[in-house]
């Protein structure tokens, strides 16, 4: 077998991938019959690939590339600790340097009494144990009826059996199996597409009532915990009405349940905090993390606990863990990427510089003729593209087309967005600057128009 590089011909790797390698969340037939794109190399926003484009990646990888790419630091924390001790559990009684100094940085960091971390290599991984440890909570605390979770549609949780099964993804729940028993859904707080005639404000309290609903539902005393994102990523960046997450921390509180904030995009300054429950006024039992706790240079993941549902946990031998969990290599990486985003004011800079400029160029962008809103939170926004803005109709042609061709329009252009439906997502890394952010904002203008012409052109609009 021949070993390819970065510099082999694209062809040539493009064959050998599509005889070999199965890509997630893609159909594989389609993708083989074009070629996957091949990225070689990365510096900051930048990506090239292996016909020599340069690319700005307003997706940081997927939402988890924070720091930006080709930081030297990472790499030698990573080799120093390879090095040193390239592999240990943290099981039969054991600990190492680099998972102890890690859990008390995030400690330090977390909101609240949320102090004690249970690793995991990935978000899906972290919210498998928080299914186990909010069920393993109330048995410990002798309410062990407390199985149900109650979750949002449109949720993104991950895609292991029970990560799956807590999002909301219907796409998703039809193969395989999933929803697994025990899991309920409620509709999102999505003011734009079903909001109807309510103000947002009735909306995001409506859309509220309905977690009390199934509470009383499913009975109080059967509920364990509640799971939601700050604001809803891969679901297509739907940011709540302001009126939302208060009613939902009485909610939780009124019942005692269990409140899981998933963190795994949020978290590590994506919304100009620490944590995006501080930017929604939320105050969660349990924090979900991972992508920028390492940058995504590893794979890392957790579960972070507040010290009642920690002193609880502790007190019965807790049956789970993985074989990375608190790997030595993946800490240290992520432990050195915190040291910069904080030493570099990074999150800080987004809050009160960046994050308030790349606002104010992304709100301009409702003034193309396709896009009817432009919502935004620190560094992860979403523009819900209409063919007309005052009634927020959705296209006639079946939902994602329009998305799709539009994405295809800012690939051919060179930057990198998402499409989630018709929404045209970006999630850039948080050290993107004003210069980056105009050449974003204009090719991203320039992307619109052309997928406009394409519209009429196939007259979808
Ligand atoms: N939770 C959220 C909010 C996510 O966005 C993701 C990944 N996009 C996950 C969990 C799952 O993380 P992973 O892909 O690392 O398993």
């Amino acid at each position: 077998m021949t070993i390819l590089t970065p510099n082999s011909p694209t062809a040539e790797l493009q064959r050998a991938d599509a005889a070999h390698h199965m890509h997630p969340f893609t159909h594989g037939q389609g993708l083989n019959d074009r070629g996957a794109r091949v990225i070689t190399r990365a510096e900051g926003c930048w990506l090239n690939d292996s016909e020599g484009n340069r690319i700005l990646d307003a997706m940081a990888g997927l939402w988890c590339v924070n720091i930006g790419y080709g930081r030297r630091e990472l790499a030698q924390a990573a080799a120093r600790q390879m090095e040193e001790l390239p592999y240990y559990n943290t099981f039969f009684q054991t600990t190492h340097v680099p998972a102890i100094n890690l859990a008390a940085r995030i400690a330090e960091l977390a909101p609240g009494d949320l102090n004690h971390v249970f690793f995991a290599s990935s978000g899906s991984e972290a919210n498998d144990t928080n299914l186990r440890l909010v069920r393993t909570y109330w048995a410990e605390k002798g309410q062990p009826e407390r199985q149900w979770v109650i979750s949002r549609w449109n949720a993104y949780h991950g895609s292991s059996v029970g990560s799956g099964s807590l999002g909301g993804m219907k796409g998703m729940h039809t193969q395989g199996g999933m929803p697994i028993p025990g899991i309920a859904h409620i509709d999102q707080p999505d003011w734009w597409s079903e909001g109807g005639d309510m103000t947002p404000e009735d909306f995001g309290r409506a859309r509220a009532k309905q977690l009390e609903d199934k509470i009383l539902e499913l009975g109080p005393e059967n509920v364990a915990a509640f799971i939601a994102e700050p604001v809803q990523g891969a679901g297509g960046v739907i940011v709540a009405p302001d009126t939302y997450w208060p009613e939902v921390q009485k909610i939780v509180d009124k019942y005692g349940i269990l409140l899981i904030a998933d963190e795994v995009i949020c978290g590590f300054g994506r919304t100009g905090r620490w944590f995006g429950s501080e930017t929604v006024g939320i105050r969660p039992d349990i924090m979900t993390i991972a992508k920028g706790l390492s940058s995504g240079y590893q794979p890392i993941g957790g579960s972070v606990l507040s010290d009642e549902v920690a002193s609880v946990i502790s007190g019965t031998e807790f049956n789970h863990g993985y074989t990375y969990s608190g790997h030595p290599v993946a800490c240290a990486v992520a432990l050195e990427n915190l040291r910069i985003l904080d030493e570099e004011g990074v999150v800080d800079r987004v809050a009160s510089d960046t994050g308030p400029y790349l606002k104010e160029r992304f709100e301009s962008l409702t003034d193309h003729p396709l896009v009817g809103e432009a919502k935004i939170v620190g560094m992860m926004g979403s523009l819900a593209l209409t063919p007309d803005k005052a009634s927020r109709a959705a296209f006639a042609s079946e939902a994602g087309t329009v998305g799709y061709i539009t994405r295809e329009r800012c690939f051919a252009n060179n930057l990198i967005m998402r499409h989630v439906g018709d929404r045209m997502i970006i999630s850039p890394p948080l050290v993107i600057s004003r210069e980056e952010i105009d050449v974003l904002i204009e090719r991203a203008w320039q992307s619109l128009d052309e997928a406009h012409e394409e519209l009429k052109a196939q007259g979808l609009m």
